[in-house]
């Protein structure tokens, strides 16, 4: 299993610019296979649980109020190299170094809005795969 998948957010703000379905698109065509996906809203909590790591950075706040602001898609990529392929296809966490032709380049709006999630190892895609999925919401379980 580690290697093979990744775990991707759709962010509340390219969700409510409508930009899900180009998202998808764009992970389809560059050959990642989805085998779970939900659309559900982070709770305080729940954003507070995701980003745990960045408790101590100044944008936490920040970042868990916009990650609780309103529906995200979440969803688990599989493909070889997960991880650091889809990473390649996002971009730069801050859009204006991220390349063209990126989801972070075409959708992002700021560092902060900046389109999508992506785990950054395989230790953290099997956590934050666990984090949304039961394995009967997920093939690559089945
Ligand atoms: P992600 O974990 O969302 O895939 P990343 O791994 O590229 O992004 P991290 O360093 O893990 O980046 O930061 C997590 C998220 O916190 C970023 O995607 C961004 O939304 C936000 N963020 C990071 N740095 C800043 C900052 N300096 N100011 C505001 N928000 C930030
Ligand atoms: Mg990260």
């Amino acid at each position: 299993m580690a290697g093979k998948i990744t775990l991707t957010m759709i962010k509340p703000g390219a969700f409510r610019k409508g930009n899900t379905g180009p998202i998808l698109s764009m992970i389809n065509e560059a050959g990642f296979r989805i085998s779970a996906m939900k659309l559900t809203r982070l709770s305080t909590r729940q954003a507070e649980k995701f980003y745990a790591i960045h408790r101590s950075k100044p944008f936490y706040e920040s970042l868990v109020d916009f990650m609780s602001s309103g529906p995200i898609v979440a969803a688990i990529l599989e493909k070889e190299n997960a991880v650091d392929d889809y990473r390649k296809l996002i971009g730069e966490t801050n859009p204006e170094n991220a390349e063209e032709g990126t989801i972070r380049k075409l959708y992002a709006e700021s560092l902060q809005m900046n389109a999508v999630h992506g785990s950054d190892s395989d230790e953290n895609a099997l956590i934050e795969s666990d984090f949304f999925f039961a394995k009967n919401e997920r093939t690559d379980c089945m």
